[in-house]
């Protein structure tokens, strides 16, 4: 109800300054946009929005896109249900269940994107520090390279064991 009152008054606003015949142009563009930003705002008030998933399903759509391109055309047809899926999550008011499905993408993506930024990192330090594992627990450690044949000790079980840095 409140929302249409308000509606009410910009259109009467609206009207009565368009009726004004000498204003500049560029005026009333910057009006038509404000109004127009106004009407997105209103719009996309209590939609979810963006998060990470619908990122991953519109990068995913553009790889079968490309692959439709590429070798086989009803790829395409997979594309556009992933960017209408991804369209559709950012626009709905369904807040709780997207985050629900959000929380269910997390607990399989997280573990992936830790592995690339663990292989990055060791990319990065590879001049620094030599990684290895514990041949007890498996448990990912680093030395200092540079300093030969060295005792560790595993810092989660307390394992003992040399390796050469
Ligand atoms: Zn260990």
């Amino acid at each position: 109800m409140k929302n249409q009152k308000d509606n009410g008054i910009l259109k009467r606003k609206t009207k009565a300054f368009l009726a004004i015949p000498d204003k500049k142009p560029c005026e009333i563009l910057r009006v038509v946009f404000l109004l127009f930003l106004q009407k997105l705002q209103q719009f996309l008030y209590g939609r979810y929005g963006g998060d990470k998933f619908s990122i991953f399903l519109l990068v995913l759509g553009l790889v079968f896109s490309l692959f439709g391109r590429l070798f086989f055309w009803p790829l395409f047809l997979l594309a556009d249900a992933l960017y209408i899926y991804a369209l559709f999550r950012m626009l709905s008011r369904n807040v709780p269940a997207r985050q629900r499905e959000y929380a269910a993408f997390l607990k399989v993506w997280s573990p992936i994107e830790n592995w690339f930024r663990f292989q990055k990192r060791r990319f990065a330090e590879r001049k620094q520090y030599k990684y290895f594992k514990c041949p007890h627990c498996r448990q990912k450690l680093r030395a200092p390279r540079g300093r030969g044949k060295i005792e560790v000790t595993c810092q989660k079980c307390r394992q003992v064991f040399v390796t050469k840095t």
